[in-house]
């Protein structure tokens, strides 16, 4: 869903822009690409759409976080868009979602001047800890060389940034071809090497997809306790605008 909510429990807006189709676009298990912008001039003006509300929302309500989804790499934004994006992030604590290609100490940094967030919380889809879900399964194509370059570089931005960067990684739960063994073991992985992880609900959009199923009570109460969040993906913002 394009456009913008906000969660008053946590003085939260969530953004969701247009974005170019991810520069991946191969995992087996999204069809994000369905929101993507049409063109240059459809992001843009989306992005601008959606800075106003934000404004307007910052005016009447009490903001503390705001995080931004565009179906990809915030990475991948063109540049006026983030600099555009500087007029709300001062000082807020601000999340983004990125391949991890797109993570290196100088792009961090470089994102970190221009947003001057409180804090910047980066969150990686790695879904699994294991290789051959990771690549075969999901084809997320995210070596086990690169799991560890992330974990490397997140160690080396809290010595930089005095804490101010987390590296939160997803971990997908609900899909038929990964088990409850599985899943736990990469939460506790990511939990020991990174900030957190957020647990997320496959959903099943098209034929096409891997099988959806159904969630045991034991792996729903693991994950409420070993994860920042568990999120069963029904909300709004799960729901596809361009279905094809
Ligand atoms: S990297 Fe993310 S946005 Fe890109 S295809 Fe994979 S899940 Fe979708």
């Amino acid at each position: 869903m394009i456009g913008v909510t906000y969660d008053v429990r946590v003085k939260r807006i969530i953004a969701i822009l247009k974005g170019p189709v991810c520069s991946w676009n191969r995992c087996t298990f999204c069809c994000f690409y369905e929101e993507a912008a049409k063109d240059l001039g459809d992001l843009i003006q989306t992005a601008k759409d959606i800075l106003l509300k934000i404004k307007e929302l910052m005016r009447e309500k009490p903001v503390d976080r705001l995080s931004f989804f565009n179906g990809g790499s915030f990475f991948e934004l063109p540049f006026s868009v983030v600099s555009d994006l500087s007029q709300v992030t001062k000082q807020k604590s601000v999340e983004i979602e990125s391949r991890p290609e797109f993570l290196e100490l100088e792009s961090i940094y470089h994102l970190y001047k221009i947003l001057d967030p409180r804090r910047l919380v980066i969150r990686v889809g790695f879904e699994s800890i294991d290789d051959k879900i990771r690549n075969s399964f999901l084809m997320k194509r995210i070596s086990d060389g690169e799991v560890r370059r992330i974990v490397e570089l997140r160690d080396c931005m809290k010595n930089e940034f005095d804490g101010e960067v987390d590296f939160i990684a997803y971990v997908l739960f609900g899909i038929n071809g990964i088990d409850d063994k599985s899943i736990m073991a990469s939460v506790k992985e990511f939990n020991k090497h990174l900030d957190g992880v957020i647990a997320v609900k496959y959903r099943m959009y098209h034929e096409w997809m891997p099988e959806e199923i159904g969630v045991s009570q034991s792996l729903l109460e693991f994950l409420i306790e070993n994860c920042l969040d568990v999120d069963m993906a029904e909300s709004d913002i799960w729901r596809i605008s361009n279905p094809q």
